[in-house]
């Protein structure tokens, strides 16, 4: 996991000299925090309301507004989201789900939680590593019932091919959508789709997701499975006439609060700017990469649709990635690798054991995260891609 620092504006918290630009250390993610942040957690204090109020529904139709759904479920969580999801499809033992192994462990853990089985599938190729249709068809079997599509780096996976693959076979498609906030298009391809509000994703709660589902019976099913099944909130409660409330279902303490609501809610107004931001830093280092450093190969095509979460390179087969590692933390520069295939972590080798995915090992022996975030500017990335030519002539 990458270290998080959340740097108050000076305004607030008078800060010490600013360092030099060569020392200021770059981190792979930083959250953007700030007055306004500090500004609506006080609103939220003030207000005595701390947990599932107006702020709570506020942040899910401004959410579901900005990616064109009908309506959202805040939750505590991206994996909460994605158990809620499976859940309330009745996925379950016997059942088995397609999931990409290039993703964060949580995409397939999601799967075990209802006592279905994930079967790992392989990246179309090293330059376009989001999930290959043919290693897809090819593991289809009477069993399977659905697919966790993953929006690798912020990168749109193709919602045509997936539909048609899915409507083919009677599949439920799902996103796992944690990399994909504001993304066009994330959130409707299939039936469900789970986004995440992590520290170190494109907008932040700390911690906290949403959900999205077309049919709006799902959807209600996974709101009242968000708060242990209850047939009203503790807010509709408290309008309400009649104090009680019935269980007809299992449910989860899956809730967001107010705190996290109000945080979403300032930070949602500057996604569109922070992603804009993504994108003129990501083309930058493409353009110095390729001039520069000729020899790391950069993974997707320019024109796909993302919103540009992660910035990941492919080293020269017989580079030494740790040598380049060491090399760019010396000056500051913090790297990781996205991601340790989730086939080849020890639990799953030992519970799933024999799986073999070429594309996806060759892409993960290479892998480097380059230091990518709205609080960067072009200096930044110009220091981080003379960094890198450095360590790879080294
Ligand atoms: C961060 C992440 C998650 C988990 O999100 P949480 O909100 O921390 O539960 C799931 N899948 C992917 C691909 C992620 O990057």
């Amino acid at each position: 996991m990458e270290t998080l620092a959340a740097r108050a504006p000076e305004a607030l918290d008078p800060a010490p000299p600013e360092p030099t630009p060569e020392a200021r250390r770059l981190l792979v993610a930083e959250p953007c925090l700030g007055r306004e942040e500090k500004a609506a957690l006080t609103e939220v204090i003030d207000s005595g309301w701390i947990t599932m109020g107006e702020r709570v529904q506020a942040f899910e139709r401004a959410f579901a507004n900005m990616h064109g759904t009908e309506d959202a479920v805040a939750v505590s969580s991206c994996t909460a989201g994605l158990h809620l999801i499976l859940q309330a499809l009745r996925l379950g033992p016997g059942d088995e789900v397609l999931v990409p192994s290039l993703t964060f462990v949580a995409t397939a853990n999601c799967v075990l939680y209802v006592g279905a089985t994930p079967v790992f599938i392989d990246i179309a190729s090293t330059g376009l590593p989001l999930m290959s249709l043919e290693d897809a068809a090819a593991k289809c079997t009477p069993r399977t019932r659905a697919v966790i599509l993953v929006h690798f780096a912020g990168y749109l996976v193709d919602p045509e091919p997936w539909r048609a693959f899915a409507d083919e076979r009677g599949l439920v498609l799902i996103e796992d959508a944690a990399h994909a906030a504001g993304l066009s298009g994330a959130g409707t391809l299939g039936a469900a789709a789970a986004f995440s509000f992590y520290g170190n994703k494109n907008m932040t709660t700390a911690e906290g997701g949403m959900v999205v589902a077309r049919d709006p019976a799902l959807r209600e099913a996974i709101r009242q499975a968000r708060g242990h099944g209850l047939t009203t909130g503790t807010f509709q409660r408290l309008n309400s006439r009649t104090p009680t409330y019935d269980v007809t279902m299992l449910g989860f303490n899956y809730r967001m609060d107010e705190l996290r609501a109000a945080l979403g809610l300032v930070q949602l107004s500057h996604l569109r700017e922070w992603n804009e931001t993504r994108r003129a830093l990501t083309r930058l280092y493409r353009s110095l990469l390729q001039a520069e450093c000729p020899e790391v190969s950069l993974p997707f095509e320019e024109g796909r649709p993302s919103v540009h979460h992660i910035m990941p390179v492919l080293l020269p087969a017989c580079a030494e990635r740790q040598a380049v590692i060491d090399a760019l933390g010396e000056r500051g520069i913090q790297t990781t690798i996205h991601y340790p295939p989730a086939h080849r972590l020890s639990f799953y080798r030992v519970h799933h054991p024999g799986v073999t995915l070429p594309a996806t090992e060759a892409f993960a022996a290479r892998e480097l995260t380059l230091p990518l975030h709205p609080r960067m500017n072009q200096h930044d990335v110009r220091r981080v891609v003379t960094a890198l030519r450095e360590a790879l002539v080294a």
